[in-house]
């Protein structure tokens, strides 16, 4: 996954790599592994609290797998299964190893995954699944013998390794799925969170609309109670009605006090994105919101706001967000500064070309690798919301630099890198008109059965 944001509005997979991503963090050395701790702690929270929607998608599509899979069936008492999420960097090797499998066993599988499957080609996101047998004792006796592997590679399909009395086996198995279209609506009351959650919005999807609002809207300030969100999504089921994957998000439309915005996913020369009706891509140089908008308290920041708003010697814009919440880098680019900094507390700055900068201010803790000269993703995690230096709460201060000053980063007029033109905008009118119709026969909310395959 190159880009975290890139990768987050292009599929459920991608989400859950974001949360693999925290289980896999380690301790900052700019810290201490006190504080480090202490922000997983903060994560593993959120993750309980906010997660468990998109995990009970995602054991579905688990559940799937292993109903694929032969060497699971009629599973006996001392047969063990661990379920692992692919993290950035990680290989089949060093996810097996993790899983406690002999490093023998491992080549084993692995050599015949490879007759199938490339096992280089796994993405952060994925699913691995491993069976083994263990003593009476459990995983404790380290008695471990690997029965099989189900490696869920995308929507209904897995590769399946499983041993036979000649040795390990590899196939593909592939679920028929079929694909619905899926569409909610709703009024904000009190936080978009609230309100997606009371429409029976998955989180997966709510995370994908974050994201793509990500570069335009300022998710503190500008939801306000009266605001309405429209939103549809491709979801993957079994012909029995198993739910298999979220999927992607195709539709998104915010208002906000009257003003409607509307993204249109579409699969462009470039790549997948989202587009405006005018076929204007929604990726900007440089986040809005860079932090995890869907983790932004509304009620908290109105309580702040007294404190923490605006004075004429504001320089940034503050986002009141739960200590240890994720901060994003706002655009690719160079980090110029991590560290302390007086009154700004922990500090990172990233320079992204000669006339721009970004600044991020008060956080708990710097994410490990972000120093001076590393270079940074749109979407990189890059450090942790905490209230050190002169803070009186937690916070992230964000500010925009143009020649070293401070400007309103609100106010930076920043122009789509991506537009389309010629066929593939007359391609995405077409697109985009038959797509309004499914939306029209759905009405406001509801699901209907789009294709087979
Ligand atoms: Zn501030």
């Amino acid at each position: 996954m190159r880009r975290y944001a890139l990768g987050a509005v292009a599929g459920g997979a991608a989400v859950a790599a974001g949360f693999a991503a925290i289980h896999l963090m380690e301790p900052s050395p700019a810290t201490g592994p006190r504080v480090a701790q202490q922000v997983e702690e903060a994560e593993n929270e959120y993750t309980a609290a906010m997660i468990a929607d998109w995990e009970r998608g995602a054991e579905k599509a688990v559940d799937l797998a292993l109903l694929a899979s032969p060497g699971v069936r009629g599973a006996s008492r001392n047969r063990e299964q661990r379920e692992l999420v692919v993290g950035r960097g990680d290989t089949v090797m060093r996810l097996l190893l993790r899983a406690d499998v002999p490093r023998n066993q491992a080549a084993a599988a692995i050599a015949a995954m490879r007759k199938v499957y490339d096992p280089r080609r796994i993405v952060p996101g994925q699913k691995l699944v491993v069976t083994y047998l263990a003593g009476d004792a459990g995983l404790e006796d380290r008695n471990i013998s690997l029965r099989g592997i189900d490696l869920v590679t995308g929507p209904g399909k897995t590769v399946v390794v499983t041993r036979k009395a000649s040795g390990y086996r590899a196939r593909r198995v592939e679920a028929p799925t079929e694909i619905r279209l899926a569409r909610v609506g709703g009024k904000i009351s009190s936080s978009l969170y609230r309100a997606a959650e009371k429409a029976d919005m998955p989180l997966p999807i709510l995370l994908q609309l974050v994201r793509v609002f990500s570069w335009d809207v300022d998710f503190q300030r500008e939801i306000r109670a009266g605001d309405s969100f429209d939103v549809a999504w491709k979801s993957l089921y079994t012909p029995e009605g198993l739910l298999v994957d979220h999927g992607d998000m195709v539709y998104a439309s915010l208002t906000l006090r009257g003003k409607r915005l509307e993204l249109y996913r579409f699969e462009s020369r470039h790549g997948t994105d989202y587009f405006d009706r005018k076929g204007a891509g929604a990726r900007k140089p440089l986040l809005r919101t860079p932090i995890d908008g869907a983790r932004l308290s509304s009620r908290y920041g109105k309580r702040r706001h007294p404190i923490l708003g605006y004075t004429r010697m504001h320089r940034g814009v503050d986002f009141a967000a739960r200590p240890g919440t994720p901060i994003f880098a706002a655009g690719d680019g160079r980090v110029a500064y991590a560290g302390r900094k007086g009154t700004y507390g922990i500090y990172v700055r990233i320079r992204h070309n000669e006339r721009y900068q970004t600044a991020y201010a008060h956080m708990r803790a710097i994410r490990r690798g972000i120093r001076r000269g590393a270079r940074v993703n749109q979407g990189q995690v890059i450090g942790y919301v905490g209230s050190t230096g002169r803070s009186t709460g937690p916070h992230l201060h964000y500010e925009i630099l143009i020649d070293g000053r401070q400007v309103n980063p609100m106010r930076v007029a920043m122009t789509p890198q991506l537009r389309l033109k010629g066929e593939e905008l007359a391609a995405f009118h077409v697109y985009r008109g038959s797509l309004e119709r499914q939306l029209a026969r759905i009405g406001t909310s509801g699901i209907v059965k789009v294709s087979s395959r």
